[in-house]
């Protein structure tokens, strides 16, 4: 069986739905391919199933990319107002958490059957249960040859994001297909993912489910968030957040009393003279961190018999404890993945290949990559949005 299409789109995740609609509403014939045997996956299962649709105050610094300023134009021409407009033609009710962060007050269910609305508004076949088996070009036509069909089309949509989270059924086809076509691959890392702590740092395993306000650091970049402790090492929003700009065998640095003026534990020596170093701790930090800490710093007994000194050298360690994560845990639990399709290789008004007419690619298979909170689909949407203009 074969049919002719004016856009093929490889992969209906979040940024495949919105770039069929976007094409199909402009009157592109559209065929979408999925190998899973539901669009829309990831969608279903994120922001804790409620869906972090976008991050209201998302622009391109909360991205990063070898080159920074790629993300500029989409972002730009489809902001989150955009996004948020068609939640709410939709009457889907939504709420801010933190940060700018918006979610649906129902699920994200909602989301997925918003886009599928739209993209039967442009008239998008979509075929589900589709692994495709082979991608030719030749004499400006594309093939995609899934399951018994061949579908053509001058122009090819890459949407198949990342290999993060596999068994949700990702996968790295987009670098495989972009390589076949010549194009450069930024080597793919897992991103937003939690951190593993080995060796002498093993014994902070033990707290894990504890959590604390802190600020993580890694390469002049800080997040003030929660991180967790975990059996594995470190998680929480701050760990995931730095996690993306952390390479291995870097430090990460961090701060435990963000809340806390400097000089404050001599100030405390002061005020109070007979607590204890280890009380003191554990009055500004979880029982069992604190006394982990103590016991790693090493001071004990009272605060009047301590020099001041020392008690300044613990506020500083403390104020950037340097761990060693001995790796992450992997593109099995990374909610991202950063690098992939070279951004070189790309027109950021477009998301097209300047090497190979009609082929585009969009969303998570591109070398940009969102902090946590929104950001990630922003970035699905707005390239979606302007590869569905173009095409
Ligand atoms: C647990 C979790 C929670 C998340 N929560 C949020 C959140 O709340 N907010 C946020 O902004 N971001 C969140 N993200 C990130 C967000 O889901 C992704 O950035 C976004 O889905 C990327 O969109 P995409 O369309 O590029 O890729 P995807 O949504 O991954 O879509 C790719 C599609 O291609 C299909 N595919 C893959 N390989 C093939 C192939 N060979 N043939 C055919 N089809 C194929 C996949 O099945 C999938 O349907 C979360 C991610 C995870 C894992």
């Amino acid at each position: 069986m074969s049919s002719s299409y004016d856009v093929i789109i490889l992969g209906a995740g979040a940024a495949g739905l919105m770039c069929a609609a976007t094409a199909g509403q402009r009157g592109r014939r559209v065929l979408l391919v999925e190998h899973a045997d539901r669009a829309g996956k990831k969608i279903l299962i994120s922001g804790g199933g409620r869906c972090n649709f976008t991050n209201i105050g998302a622009g391109p610094a909360q991205f990063h990319s070898a080159n920074p300023h790629f993300a500029k134009s989409a972002l730009s021409r489809y902001t989150p107002s955009d996004f948020l407009a068609l939640v709410e033609k939709h009457r889907i009710a939504w709420h801010e958490k933190t940060l700018g962060q918006l979610f649906c007050d129902g699920s994200s269910l909602q989301i997925v059957n918003m886009l599928m609305e739209e993209c039967a508004k442009g008239s998008v076949r979509i075929a589900l249960s589709s692994p495709i088996r082979d991608v030719g070009h030749a004499d400006g036509q594309f093939s995609v040859t899934h399951g018994d069909t061949v579908s053509t089309a001058p122009s090819l949509v890459i949407a198949t994001g990342g290999p993060s989270i596999p068994k949700m059924g990702a996968t790295g086809f987009a670098y495989d297909l972009a390589r076949k076509f010549g194009l450069k691959i930024v080597e793919p890392r897992p991103a937003l993912v939690p951190l593993t702590l080995g060796g002498d740092e093993a014994l902070f395993r033990d707290l894990s489910g504890v959590a604390t306000e802190v600020i993580a650091k890694a390469n002049k970049t800080r997040f003030r968030e929660a991180a967790l402790f975990t059996h594995k090492g470190m998680s929480g929003p701050a760990i995931l957040q730095i996690s993306s700009y952390w390479r291995h065998g870097e430090p990460v640095g961090i701060d435990f009393l963000p809340a806390q003026a400097p000089g404050w534990a001599v100030a405390a020596k002061r005020a109070r003279p007979r607590t204890h170093f280890h009380t003191l701790l554990g009055e500004l930090l979880p029982d069992r961190l604190a006394e982990t800490l103590a016991k790693k710093i090493g001071l004990w007994g009272e605060l009047a018999n301590l020099p001041d000194r020392k008690l300044e050298e613990a506020a500083r360690r403390l104020a950037d404890w340097q761990f060693h994560p001995n790796g992450t845990e992997g593109f099995a639990k990374a909610e991202v993945t950063a690098g992939g399709i070279s951004t070189a290789e790309l027109s950021s008004q477009t998301m097209a290949a300047k090497k190979v007419p009609g082929l585009y690619a969009i969303g998570e298979a591109v070398d940009v990559t969102g902090w946590l909170g929104g950001y990630n689909f922003q970035w699905a949407w707005a390239s979606a949005w302007a590869a569905g203009q173009a095409i």
